[in-house]
């Protein structure tokens, strides 16, 4: 029996989607929450009630531990951490050893505001989608940092801040096949239509691993996850 509630740090992407399928399995109820930090395009924030509502039609019991969906606004913080990914700018630029799509500390901001709302809605669990096996150019994603981050919290709260990353290890491929494990085809169909990576903002033509411009880093990372995760569940005998 699930018990407990989670707050599900949500941006409408494929791993914030596979989280919040992942916490759906394990809390009682769920929450989430997203930032508009004026991101480039703003697909993701129009995507976000398209992805939940998809959510939700899955499993009954999905429907109902899916609670209040929040999004905070944080232009502020998106201004003064101006990357490509917020301003214009080639997202291909390494900067400082760093991929240009690096908003610094945006990670860090995005759990303190969460962590905030989780604490004024009595939850003390946060679930996140950071990875540091896709993502190493990102130092705000590693498991060091978040564990920093929960005893920050944690202290800074007087109260346990739990963050939990259920994909913290997973390759692109991994985390699609913990789509289906949590959520079974129908999670992964959802996931591949409605979910929003692309750096681009690009939602045209319907690829076999979702839309977008497929020549951004985010687009080449979530294309080569899904072929090889394809790959992997053709050898099962699993529709891919
Ligand atoms: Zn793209």
């Amino acid at each position: 029996m699930n018990t407990g509630r989670a707050l599900v740090l949500f941006s409408a992407g494929q791993d914030s989607a596979t989280c919040l399928a992942w916490a759906l399995n394990r809390f009682a109820s769920i929450e989430t929450i997203g930032f508009d930090y004026g991101q480039r395009h703003g697909v993701e924030l129009t995507q976000r009630p398209v992805v939940l509502a998809g959510v939700a039609a899955i499993k009954p019991a999905w429907r109902e531990r899916l609670g209040a969906d929040h999004v905070a606004e944080m232009r502020g913080f998106g201004a003064l951490a101006q990357s490509a990914l917020t301003a214009g700018g080639d997202l291909t630029e390494a900067k400082r050893g760093l991929p240009a799509s690096f908003v610094p500390g945006r990670n860090l901001a995005f759990l303190s505001y969460a962590a905030a709302h989780a604490w004024l809605r009595e939850i003390d669990v946060l679930v996140t989608g950071v990875c540091e096996t896709d993502y190493a150019g990102y130092p705000d994603c590693r498991q060091g940092t978040i564990d920093a981050m929960a005893a920050a919290l944690s202290l800074g709260l007087d109260r346990p801040m739990t963050i939990a990353t259920p994909l913290m290890r997973l390759s692109k491929a991994e985390t699609w096949a913990l789509a289906r494990q949590e959520g079974g085809e129908a999670l992964v169909s959802l996931i591949r239509t409605d979910t929003h990576t692309c750096y681009a903002g690009v939602r045209e033509t319907l690829q076999p691993w979702g839309y977008g411009c497929g020549a951004c880093p985010a687009c080449i990372l979530r294309r080569a996850g899904w072929e090889a995760y394809a790959a992997q569940a053709d050898g099962e005998g699993a529709p891919a």
